[in-house]
């Protein structure tokens, strides 16, 4: 059986010329960048180079993108870095803004700031469709309010965010020359994580008018275990890892050279490929129709006009996501639920819950996400699939969740 992967948001494959692009570094050119010899210059060279793919992508400088491992360090380092610099400098409590349904790693991230009392976070929901309110973001914001986070395209919806007009608000909240009253003391920073926007939307850091963006490589084609952070020059952020000078001095440990090859040369890739944005979008449009027509009671999650073009999510009345996920496996199909199932008790996706959705709706989900090579066929064969499992399981136990739900 054929094999479809359907998950994309979750990871992409690496493209065989990322792959070429690394292998030299994991062995004739083993150095370490750090190292004065000639396998080290070796090694540096790979990784100056790597910054200069970057920096132009995102048309900033070669000295405001550090490498981290990934995503989710970077959005560490960010929240825990601005955080920890504020501290220094004043010895009191920041606040900062985020959503109500960013990834896990900046919503743990200030969970764990605020437990530890060092900030106070606002967590702003989106409203139905997805979508977060430039007003809301400004009506949230506080006299010692340091940093804004938020995600330029939600990862299980697809939903994509209005970072450019969030960012000329707080350019306007920072002009000087406000009246006295109303004068910040401290510059609001503003942050976004771009790990699945990368792909198909303009990344340019002046435009979007960014001092912070994180992103990460295995979600464009490039290896796991590397992405990168663009820190805008005179952003007041403090390392939070120990033991080494590497990458500006703000992470420590040694550079991951093949995995910064790697993922420079996958920004090459995604800055070709951002003309086969009308391909893929074709496609999911193809899907998200064929869906709604054909299987009852099934409903597309957030809005369709403002979301990444691979995204597809959908809730199926009276079906569970694990048992859908599952069954849909066997037949060979890799998706997505917003569900976990733990024992005893099932957990709803917390973006869908923060869409107002109830827990019953939000445990049919269903996160279908196409790639580059996902095909027109691919999509028929999984909608035949779909239609039949979902019907099996609308069979064995549709009435039992609609009792269980109904006794809540
Ligand atoms: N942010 C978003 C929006 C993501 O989708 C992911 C990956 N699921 C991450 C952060 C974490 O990225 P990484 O796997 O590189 O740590």
């Amino acid at each position: 059986m054929a094999k479809i992967y359907l998950d994309h948001a979750a990871t992409t494959p690496v493209d065989k010329k990322v792959l070429d692009a690394m292998l030299p570094y994991f062995s004739e050119k083993f150095g370490n960048a750090m190292s004065i010899h000639s396998f080290g210059k070796v090694a540096e060279e790979a990784i100056d180079e790597a910054r200069e793919i970057l920096a132009k992508f995102f048309h900033c400088q070669t000295s405001e993108i550090i490498f981290t491992s990934g995503a989710t360090e970077s959005n560490n380092l960010v929240l825990k870095g601005v955080v920890k610099s504020y501290w220094s400098k004043f010895n009191k409590k920041p606040h900062i803004i985020t959503t109500a349904f960013e990834h896990h790693c900046v919503l743990d991230t200030c969970k764990s700031l605020e437990k530890e009392n060092l900030a106070e976070v606002s967590y702003i929901k989106p409203d139905k469709e997805g979508i977060i309110s430039v007003e809301n973001i400004k009506k949230a914001i506080q006299p010692n309010t340091i940093l804004v986070s938020i995600m330029y395209v939600n990862n299980e919806i697809g939903t994509l965010q209005p970072i450019q007009k969030i960012g000329d608000i707080l350019k306007a909240k920072n002009q000087p020359g406000l009246p006295a009253g109303r004068k910040l003391k401290t510059k609001i920073l503003f942050h976004t994580d771009a790990t699945q926007a990368m792909n198909y939307f303009d990344c340019d850091v002046q435009k979007l008018g960014v001092d912070l963006l994180s992103l990460s490589g295995h979600k464009i084609y490039g290896p796991k275990g590397i992405g990168a952070l663009y820190i805008k020059k005179g952003t007041p952020i403090k390392k939070i890892q120990d033991g080494g000078d590497q990458e500006f001095h703000m992470r420590a440990g040694t550079q991951n050279v093949p995995g910064i090859a790697g993922l420079a040369a996958a920004i090459q890739l995604v800055k070709n490929s951002k003309l086969k944005v009308q391909r893929i979008l074709k496609l999911r449009n193809y899907l998200i129709e064929k869906v709604l027509r054909e299987i009852p009671d099934a409903k597309l999650n957030g809005s369709k006009k403002f979301r990444s073009p691979n995204n597809a999510n959908f809730t199926f009345k009276n079906v569970e996501g694990e048992g859908l996920l599952l069954s849909l496996d066997m037949e060979g199909i890799a998706c997505s639920t917003g569900s976990a199932c733990s024992i005893g008790s099932l957990e709803s996706s917390h973006v869908l819950l923060s869409l107002g959705m109830k827990p019953e709706e939000a445990h049919g989900s269903l996160r279908v996400t196409l790639g580059k090579h996902t095909t027109r066929k691919e999509i028929d064969i999984f909608v035949k699939k779909l239609k039949k499992t979902i019907s099996r399981l609308r069979k064995i136990s549709g009435k039992v969740l609609q009792e269980f739900y109904s006794n809540k």
